[in-house]
């Protein structure tokens, strides 16, 4: 890599930062991109705008539009159809995103954005659990679904969290096994992660 001009090696050096993209994914896409000069500039306006036109949902962490002045609120919590009634509480966006593929989920969201891991030091104390009883006290909903991944600590988080919304008196139901253990929901079909959620359980 050391012969490449400096500027190249930067690219390479960023874009091996992405997950699930190695030292030689990164050659290739950089390479590619000096080959494509082009594209080379619009992605990069485009990467930073993000910091100008993405913003965090403020009732429930999903990615919103950033208009200036506004609240971020996303498309899902903007929409009036979606039944109150369910709070479906996932690790990350993608989780969110692959559930709403899955078309098993009329109700709201809240996003964690980390999961309990005592191996990465998280603990929790780190998990938005203020957050979360503020969006649960807003919404009041009659049933909490836990669709953390079933990896340990998504079973973990799972665990801790049930115990605190039930300690509140809150109904609260896990997804079904049927996506593999350890497995990340992002990477499930759609029917098995409709299943999952179809046949949930009280916790
Ligand atoms: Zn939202």
């Amino acid at each position: 890599m050391s012969a490449f001009p400096q500027g190249l090696r930067r690219a390479i050096q960023l874009l091996a930062r992405l997950p699930g993209v190695g030292e030689k994914s990164a050659q290739r896409y950089a390479l590619e991109l000096t080959r494509n000069l082009d594209l080379a500039s619009e992605l990069g306006a485009a990467l930073s705008d993000l910091k100008l036109t993405v913003t965090t949902c403020q009732s429930c962490g999903n990615l919103a539009e950033r208009r200036s002045g506004e609240p971020g609120i996303c498309p899902i919590c903007a929409d009036p159809r979606r039944d109150p009634k369910i709070l479906c509480i996932v690790a990350r966006v993608q989780d969110l995103l692959a559930i709403e593929r899955s078309g098993a989920m009329r109700g709201r969201y809240f996003v964690l954005g980390r999961l309990l891991s005592p191996l990465d030091g998280v603990s929790a104390s780190d998990l938005p659990l203020a957050e979360l009883l503020g969006r649960v006290s807003a919404m009041g909903p009659q049933e909490i679904l836990l669709a953390t991944p079933p990896s340990i600590d998504g079973e973990a988080t799972a665990l801790y969290l049930a115990r605190e919304l039930e300690a509140r008196g809150f109904a609260v139901t896990r997804i079904a096994s049927g996506v593999p253990h350890g497995g990340d929901l992002e990477f499930a079909d759609q029917i098995t992660l409709g299943r999952a959620i179809e046949g949930r359980r009280k916790f």
